[in-house]
C-alpha cells in the first residue's frame, strides 16, 4: 500500500476508535444517570407516604419538527424542556429525558387533580419554543403495588403516553389495564404484518354505491379484509391505524390499488357497462410523489381510463401538504372523494383548500343530523351548497329506509350503506354488475 494511502487508513481508524469511544461514554453515562434516577424512585418509594404517579411525555412529531427546523433546533427544544422542568419540578419531583424526546417525571401526590394541575402548569411553560407550537401527550401510571417492579411501573406510563398520542379530545391519559391487551394486538399485528403481504392474506372486497331514483349500482368502494390464517377474518379498523405509523399501509394500499385496477380492466374486457371504483388513499401517500407514479403506472399497465379508478381521501385536520398533493393527483386527471365529511372539525376549511369533486357525507354525521329538524335542514344546506359549488354529494353508512327517504327528500341521490349492500367479495360484485347490466339490456 502506498505509504499517503496507509496514513490515511490509519488515521480513519483512530478517528473511528475514538467515534466509538465517545459513543460508548455517552452509552455509558446514559446507562448510570437511568441506573441512578431508578435508585431514587426506590427511595422515593420506600421513603413517601403518599400516592406515587409516573408521568411520561414527548412531543408529538418531533421528528418531523426535526426535518423541517434542523436537528440542532430540535436539541434546543430538548434543551429548553429540561431548564423548564428543573424550574417545575423543583426539589420534589423526580425527573429524567429517557432518550430521545421522551421524558418521565416521578413524583408523590395526594389525589389526581394534583398530578393533572402540575402537567397542565408544566404544558403550559414547555407548549410554545421560539414560535412553535408544541403539542406533548402526557401518559400517566398512578402506583397501586409498590412491590410491581420499576420496569413495569415505566411501560405502563409508556402505553398510556401512546394512548394519549391517538386521543383528539384530551393530551394526559391516565393507564388502564386494556391497554395491556392493545398492546399485544399491536405486537401481533406489526409481527405479522409482512407475512400478510408475502402470502397475499389481503383482500379486496366491494361496497356498492347506489343511486336511490334509479336503484342501481353506479360505483363501488375497494375496502381491505385480512383473512388471517388462524385469526380469521380482521376488520381495517384494528390494523389501518398501526400500519399508518410504521408505514406498513403504503403496501398494503398499493396492492388494493392494483386489485381495484385489475378489476376495472376485467369489467372492460368482459364488455359490461364498467362503474367506476374508488380507493382510499391514506394520509401517508400525501407526504410524497411516491403515490402520483405509483397510480399512473397502475393505470398505463392495466390499459384503463383514469375516470374510472377514483381516490377517497379522509378529512383530517387542515393541512396545506395535503392540499396541495391532492391539487397535483387532481392536475393528474384523477377524480377526488372527500371521505368522511363533517367527522372532523375543520371540514369547511379544507373544502375551500382542497380541490375535491365529491363529498362523502360521515355515517355519525348523518345519524347526528337526522334527529332534529335543526340537524336535517343542516343536511338540507350542504346538499344546496354541494349543489351551487358543483361538487357530487354521496351518503355514507345508510342502514334504514327511513334515513333513504329523508335523503331523498331533500335531494342527496347517491348512497352506500348496508340498506342496499354490505362490503362484499369482488367475484359476488361482479355478478351483481352482470345482472345490473342484462336487466338494462333486456330493457
Ligand atoms: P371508510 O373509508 O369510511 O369506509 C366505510 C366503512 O363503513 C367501511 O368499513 C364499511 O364497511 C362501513 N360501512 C359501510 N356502510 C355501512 C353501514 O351501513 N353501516 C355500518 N355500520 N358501516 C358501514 P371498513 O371496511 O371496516 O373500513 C373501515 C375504514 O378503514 C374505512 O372507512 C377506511 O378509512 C379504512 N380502510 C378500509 N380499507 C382501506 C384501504 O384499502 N386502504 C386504506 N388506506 N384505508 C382503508
Ligand atoms: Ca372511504
Ligand atoms: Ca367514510
Amino acid at each position: 500500500m502506498a505509504d499517503h494511502l496507509k496514513y490515511k487508513a490509519q488515521n480513519s481508524v483512530n478517528l473511528e476508535d475514538i467515534l466509538k469511544d465517545e459513543e460508548l461514554k455517552s452509552v455509558l453515562k446514559r446507562t448510570s444517570k437511568i441506573h441512578n434516577f431508578r435508585r431514587s424512585i426506590n427511595n422515593l418509594l420506600y421513603s413517601c407516604s403518599k400516592e406515587v404517579g409516573f408521568i411520561q411525555f414527548d412531543i408529538r412529531k418531533f421528528k418531523i419538527i426535526n426535518d423541517i427546523y434542523g436537528e440542532r433546533f430540535g436539541d434546543e427544544i430538548l434543551d429548553f424542556i429540561v431548564k423548564k422542568l428543573e424550574e417545575c419540578c423543583g426539589n420534589d419531583k423526580l425527573f429524567i429525558n429517557l432518550r430521545s424526546d421522551v421524558f418521565m417525571v416521578v413524583t408523590e401526590y395526594d389525589d389526581e387533580e394534583e398530578l393533572v394541575e402540575f402537567i397542565n402548569k408544566l404544558d403550559r411553560e414547555i407548549s410554545c419554543f421560539k414560535d412553535v407550537k408544541l403539542q406533548l401527550s402526557y401518559g400517566v401510571y398512578t402506583v397501586e403495588d409498590e412491590s410491581m417492579e420499576l420496569r413495569q411501573m415505566e411501560d405502563r406510563a409508556a402505553m398510556a403516553r401512546k394512548a394519549a398520542k391517538n386521543n383528539i379530545v384530551t393530551n394526559i391519559v391516565f393507564y388502564k389495564e386494556q391497554f395491556k391487551e392493545s398492546l399485544y394486538n399491536r405486537k401481533f399485528i406489526e409481527e405479522s404484518i409482512q407475512t400478510a403481504i408475502n402470502e397475499r392474506q389481503f383482500m379486496m372486497y366491494l361496497q356498492p354505491k347506489y343511486s336511490i331514483s334509479k336503484n342501481e349500482i353506479i360505483g363501488a368502494e375497494a375496502l381491505v379484509r385480512w383473512c388471517h390464517p388462524e385469526r380469521g377474518m380482521i376488520f381495517p379498523n384494528q390494523f389501518i391505524p398501526i400500519i399508518e405509523e410504521n408505514g406498513f399501509i403504503r403496501k398494503v394500499d398499493y396492492y388494493i390499488w392494483e386489485e381495484a385496477c385489475r378489476f376495472i380492466r376485467k369489467c372492460v374486457d368482459s364488455g359490461i357497462e364498467t362503474c367506476p371504483i374508488s380507493v382510499n388513499v391514506s394520509r401517508i401517500h400525501l407526504q410524497d410523489n411516491e403515490c402520483i407514479s405509483v397510480l399512473d403506472d397502475l393505470i398505463k399497465s392495466y390499459h384503463i381510463p383514469k375516470r374510472l379508478l377514483e381516490l377517497e381521501i379522509t378529512e383530517t385536520a387542515d393541512d396545506q401538504q395535503i392540499s396541495l398533493k391532492a391539487l397535483e393527483l387532481k392536475d393528474e386527471g384523477f377524480k377526488l372523494l372527500m371521505d368522511d365529511f363533517g367527522s372532523g372539525y375543520s371540514s369547511l376549511n379544507i373544502l375551500l383548500e382542497t380541490p375535491f369533486d365529491v363529498i362523502k357525507l360521515d355515517k355519525k354525521f348523518i345519524e347526528n343530523m337526522m334527529v332534529s329538524d335543526k340537524g336535517k335542514l343542516i343536511l338540507e344546506h350542504i346538499v344546496l351548497m354541494a349543489e351551487k359549488l358543483n361538487l357530487g354529494l354521496l351518503a355514507e353508512g345508510v342502514e334504514t329506509k327511513e334515513q333513504i327517504e329523508v335523503l331523498q327528500s331533500i335531494g342527496c341521490d347517491q348512497v352506500q350503506g348496508y340498506y342496499y349492500a354490505k362490503p362484499m367479495p369482488e367475484r359476488e360484485f361482479f355478478s351483481q354488475l352482470e345482472k345490473q347490466y342484462s336487466k338494462k339490456a333486456a330493457l
